[in-house]
């Protein structure tokens, strides 16, 4: 069985196991979330070993060359060195704001020590002084001086709950990435396009639609907001304002439950973009946040006729 060296001392893996499985069974505290290869907080260094291709995927070719890897998607076939992740990977940043945009969502404003060059839409994984990681959307664009994340209060959610106290403003923190291929490439500024969440999904959406509008996107542009009241449409008065000013943007907001209210579409949102488009051939996709709905979402758009290729999502994965 191969093994693993962390910090000087050998541990040897069980037949099939992770690099993560492996250190956390024996005793050592590694950052971790959805284990499912997709939030990117678990990632390590090897500094001596071969690593394969898999638990590299979505990671800056500059990492990979420096040994970089997802630990969670790591079955190594033979032993390892491993190290923590240094100060290349990572910037200081300090949290400057924390509000709410509607009851169970926090906007949070970070100030990073240095450029965190990003795309519009992409996530960044947030790391505490304790270690406690966890992964966020980018609602803000990359010429704006602040980052700004969108996050949704779980109850006991061990970071969302300590993002929400008063004293976590001035806090410092690590950043990681930017991760993700949920994002706005501009080239074919005339394709129509469609964007839709629930939720905190809003964030990389908010991210994408203004990032399409600066790069001069002349296609049309339609976001589905989704959200189980009508309190959970936060950013609503500022789309509608958007939707008012710009011809070519088109935003709708839809709620599960309640009655009709004002511009406010009721039932599934899925179901809500079915009806508004049946035929979605030639158009682009994104969709973001719940897993559940966004794996239904991304059938749904295929299945209209968009091109797997044109569909871009992130799920926000809880973590494990
Ligand atoms: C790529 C990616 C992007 C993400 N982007 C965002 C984002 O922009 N905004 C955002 O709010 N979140 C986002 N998330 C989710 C985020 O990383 C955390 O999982 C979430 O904020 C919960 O963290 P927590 O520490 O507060 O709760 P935890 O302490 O992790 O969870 C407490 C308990 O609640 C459960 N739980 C966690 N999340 C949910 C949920 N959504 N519904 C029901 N139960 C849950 C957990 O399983 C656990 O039992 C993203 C995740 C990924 C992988």
């Amino acid at each position: 069985m191969p093994s693993v060296t962390w910090a000087g001392r050998s541990h040897q893996l069980a037949a099939g196991e992770t690099v993560l499985d492996g250190l956390l069974r024996n005793g050592i505290e590694i950052a971790h979330a959805c284990k499912a290869g997709s939030c990117g907080s678990c990632m390590l260094r090897a500094v001596a070993g071969e690593i394969a291709a898999r638990a590299q995927v979505g990671l800056k070719d500059s990492w990979k060359t420096r040994g970089y890897f997802l630990s969670c998607m790591c079955v190594p076939e033979a032993s390892l060195e491993l190290a923590e992740v240094g100060a290349e990977a990572r910037i200081p940043a300090q949290i400057t704001a924390v509000d709410h945009l509607s009851d169970d969502v926090l906007r949070i404003r970070l100030l990073p020590e240095r450029a965190f060059e990003f795309r519009a839409g992409q996530y960044l994984t947030l790391i505490r002084d304790s270690g406690l990681a966890r992964s966020y959307s980018l609602a803000s664009l990359p010429n704006e001086r602040e980052l700004e994340l969108h996050v949704r209060l779980i109850p006991h959610g061990r970071m969302s709950t300590w993002l929400n106290q008063p004293e976590t403003i001035g806090s410092n923190v690590q950043l990681q990435g930017p991760s993700g291929e949920c994002f706005y490439v501009p080239g074919r500024e005339e394709q129509p396009l469609l964007l839709a969440g629930a939720g905190t999904g809003l964030a990389p959406l908010w991210g994408i639609v203004h990032d399409a509008l600066q790069q001069g996107h002349t296609g049309p542009i339609h976001l589905f907001h989704g959200a189980l009241r009508p309190g959970g449409l936060y950013l609503r008065e500022q789309l509608e304002a958007l939707a008012a000013s710009r011809s070519h943007f088109s935003y709708t907001p839809t709620v599960l439950n309640g009655p009709e209210e004002g511009r406010i579409s009721v039932g599934a949102i899925d179901s809500i973009i079915g009806t508004t488009y049946p035929k979605l051939v030639g158009w682009r996709g994104f969709v973001c946040g719940d897993p559940t709905l966004v794996r239904s979402l991304k059938r749904k758009l295929f299945l209209a006729g968009i091109a797997m290729g044109d569909i871009y999502s992130d799920a926000f994965l809880p973590s494990v």
